[in-house]
This record gives structure tokens, sequence and C-alpha cells, in this order.
């Protein structure tokens, strides 16, 4: 075994670290070929240990939140993927008037270990009467990778209920950003490029009624099943939306043009390369059709940025994020 392999499962225990570990039933695409070293991180405690051990010994390492979001390669991850299940939840600072159970929440703080399940969280804080997370009941993943990219429900940004961020360096330091420092955009955070590690979160929610939220928590989740293909293996909206800006498309929603539209319009639905196919019913999802390989799914990203870009000028942004070894 390669020797910083070694030391890093002397170091962490021969029973919680797995070689060559298949990681495609760990995705929601199900492509994708294995991990030299996988470790399943149990809590913000054990996700540190691991990132830091991994920098010790120089061995590149990944993490893996809910695998909503990602196409794995091939031939895998070379390195360390970490597959996080830091799941505490801790809601505190309760602010409001009157006191005890018939306190009128006004505001609390939530703090969430990030490999919390989103829509678990989603739930609970609906239950305590917090609103602001009810948007995004019904996503999958992880809120550490719903936070890493700025998860969104239509104009809804996860990102605006973030008031600070844990994360650990490349160095293995511990720092905590605000909300203002996390740039959120669109799909998109600070921490995309600095590839920090987020521990924790903690959200500042405001006061609502639990039965209102829950109604329309369920509206959104409704909407998702309806327009999204649910049945089958994908990674969600493989392209990112567009700026109706830089052109006339045709169909704004708030200055920005759904790609799935543009799929549609230039007749991709129903296109298939392998067992990855567009789908027909939301072009901007590429399903896995049974048995896809991640060379299939990306060839078909491919040629959808090709054609969507021959017909509009627009060049596609993938939303979803390639790791690993393709080829
Ligand atoms: C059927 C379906 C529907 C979806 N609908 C929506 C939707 O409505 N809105 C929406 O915004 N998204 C949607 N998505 C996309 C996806 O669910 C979200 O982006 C989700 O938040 C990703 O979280 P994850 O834990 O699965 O991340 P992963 O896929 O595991 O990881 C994605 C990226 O985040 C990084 N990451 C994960 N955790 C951490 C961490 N703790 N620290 C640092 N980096 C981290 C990973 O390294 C990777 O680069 C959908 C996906 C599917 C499959």
């Amino acid at each position: 075994m390669n020797p910083s392999f070694a030391k890093f499962v002397r170091l962490l225990g021969k029973t919680r670290v797995a070689l060559n570990a298949p990681l495609a039933p760990l995705t929601y695409m199900k492509v994708g070929g294995p991990a030299d070293l996988l470790y399943m991180a149990y809590s913000a405690q054990e996700l540190t240990e691991a990132v830091r051990a991994a920098i010790r010994f120089k061995i590149p390492y990944h993490i893996l939140g809910g695998g909503s979001n990602v196409i794995v390669g091939d031939k895998g991850i070379r390195g360390l993927v970490i597959k996080n299940r830091a799941d505490h939840v801790v809601i505190k600072h309760f602010k409001g008037k009157g006191k005890g159970t018939s306190m009128a929440i006004e505001e609390a703080r939530v703090v969430a270990e990030s490999g919390v399940i989103t829509n678990l969280l989603v739930r609970k804080t609906i239950d305590e009467g917090l609103a602001g997370l009810e948007y995004f009941l019904g996503v999958p993943g992880t809120i550490g990778g719903a936070v890493f990219n700025n998860s969104h429900f239509q104009t809804e940004l996860i990102g605006n209920a973030v008031e600070t961020v844990n994360v650990l360096t490349g160095k293995g330091d511990a720092r905590t950003y605000t909300n203002r420092q996390m740039r959120f955009a669109y799909d998109s955070s600070a921490l995309q490029k600095t590839r920090e590690v987020i521990t924790s979160i903690t959200f500042l929610l405001k006061g609502g009624i639990a039965k209102e939220l829950w109604k329309k928590a369920e509206e959104y989740a409704k909407y998702r099943a309806q327009t999204q293909p649910l049945q089958f293996p994908s990674s969600g909206c493989m392209f990112k939306n567009v700026d109706s800006r830089r052109g006339t498309y045709g169909q704004s929603k708030k200055g920005l043009t759904s790609a799935g539209y543009l799929i549609e319009q230039a007749g991709l639905k129903g296109t298939k390369i392998g067992n990855a196919m567009v789908s027909e019913k939301h072009a901007s999802f590429i399903i896995n059709t049974g048995g896809a390989s991640a060379q299939d799914v990306l060839k078909l990203a491919n040629l959808v940025r090709r054609r969507v870009k021959e017909k509009f000028g627009v060049r596609l942004e993938m939303e979803v994020f390639k790791v690993g070894e393709f080829y």
C-alpha cells in the first residue's frame, strides 16, 4: 500500500477506512469508479480529524455529502474521499415575546453540522415554527453541499438564511466566515474557489407558523416532483440558468432564463448517448436510464453545450461538479 495511505489507515483505524471503495452507490447519478480510500465521518470532530490527517500525510481529499450534485469519473477518485455524515443540530438563542412554550418566536439560531440531510433539517425547523429553509423541502443532499453551492429554489437562495459558516482551511485551521465573506451568488459561494471544508453552519431564522410553513413547503416539494424526473438517477439540473441580460431568449424569470428552456428549444429532449439521456420531463436533467457510464453523461453534457451554443450563442455552465478521473 502507498506509505501515506498506510499512515492514514493506522491513525484513523483499520475498521474505519475502506480501500478501493465503490462510489457510484454513494451518488444520485449512480456512475463512477472507486475511491482509493473512503472514510465515513460521523461528527464534525471526525471530519476535522480526517481532513487534518490527509493534509499531514499529503493525501488529496474530496468531501462527499449526499452525492446529489456530483459526477464521479469512471476511473474513480485518487486519494481519500470523506463521506460526511456529521449530523448534530442545535437550536438556540430563541428571541421573542412572552415566555416558555407560549413565547411568540421572532428569531432563533440553528447550528447544524455540515453532514445533516437538508430535508431533515428543513422538517425540523418547520416543526419548530422557524421560517427560512422551507423552500428546500425535498432537495436531496447534505446542508454542507447546499451551502457550498448556495442551493436555490426558483429565486430563493439558501445563503439568505446563513449567518456564519465554520470551515477548515487547506492547512487544516478552523475559521469562521460571515455571510458576507461567503460571497453567496446564484449557485455559487466563495468556497468553490478556496475548496475549504464546511464543518458546521449557523442559520438565523425568523419565527413563523408551523402549519403555514408546512403548507408552503409541501407546495414547493410538489412543484419539484411535478417538474423533475425523480424516478431516474440524476444529479439534478446539469446546467446553471442563464443571465437573461446576455440576450433575448424568449423566456425570462427575474433576470434568469432556464437552461432547460434553451435545451428544449434546441430540440434536445430525449437525446441519448449510451444510457445517458436528456430528460423528456426537464431538459436540464441528464438521467441515467440504467447502466450509464460517467463518460456517457459527460459526452451528452458536452453535446448539449455545443448545440445550445450553436443555436443561441450561449455557453452553458455546468451546475454539477465533475470529480475524479474520467479517462
Ligand atoms: C433529483 C434532484 C433534485 C435537485 N433539486 C435541486 C433544487 O431544487 N435546487 C438546488 O439548488 N439543487 C438541487 N439539486 C442539486 C443538489 O441536491 C444540491 O446542490 C445539494 O445541495 C448538493 O448537496 P450534496 O450534499 O449532495 O453535495 P455533493 O453532491 O455531495 O457535493 C457537491 C459539491 O459540494 C462539495 N461539498 C459537499 N459537502 C461539503 C462540505 N461539507 N464542505 C465543502 N464542500 C462540500 C463537494 O465536495 C462537491 O464539490 C437536486 C439534485 C437532484 C439529484
